[in-house]
């Protein structure tokens, strides 16, 4: 068996729990892998996993080694793309990015063409259109959000197209904003 994922993981918990489920998650896991409960053959890696359990509860039971752990862990998912939410992730405003509207083909006289995209330089490699989106993205990958109480308002997750950074972006469907609240 191996250990995946994050001190989180390895005790079962999510990261918002309180001081009193982490021990109970700690006390838990233990009881599930003391060696009087197992074939002798498993009691090497079950005492890997109980290394890990006690590391994981150490730090996390500590309110000053979990922050600084939660801080690695955001920086982490930033390095790997793991997003999930997009919890931690930078925040842009669609308005940061250039829009660019294509020039329809010469050879095209319909009044359908009107291919329109965003564009942005990574903030962080500075590579040129780093980031792309065009309204298909947007309008296949953006999900609502409601929390904020804001009308319209969508976020979507990006990649740069060079190096590892995610970025989330928001932005407003002027359809639902509707007359009543003027787009930034
Ligand atoms: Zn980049």
């Amino acid at each position: 068996m191996k250990v995946y994922g994050s001190f989180y993981d390895i005790l079962g918990i999510s990261d918002d729990s309180d001081l009193i489920a982490i021990k109970e998650a700690y006390k838990r896991k233990l009881l599930a892998y003391h060696p009087d409960k197992k074939p002798l053959q498993n009691h090497m890696e079950d005492a890997n996993i109980v290394n890990r359990i006690q590391e994981a509860y150490a730090v996390l039971s500590n309110q000053k080694t979990r922050a600084e752990y939660n801080e690695g862990l955001i920086e982490e998912s930033k390095r790997e793309g793991v997003v999930g939410n997009g919890e931690g992730l930078d925040i842009y405003d669609l308005d940061d990015f250039r829009m660019v509207q294509e020039e329809p083909p010469t050879d095209d006289y319909s009044n359908s063409y009107l291919r329109i995209y965003w564009e942005k330089d990574c903030p962080r490699c500075s590579t040129e259109q780093g980031f792309m989106l065009t309204e298909t993205a947007l309008s296949e990958q953006g999900t609502k959000v409601t929390e904020t109480g804001e009308i319209g308002r969508y976020e979507v997750l990006a990649q740069c197209n060079s190096c590892s950074l995610w970025l989330k972006i928001i932005y407003y469907d002027l359809d639902e904003v509707d007359g009543t609240f003027l787009h930034r």
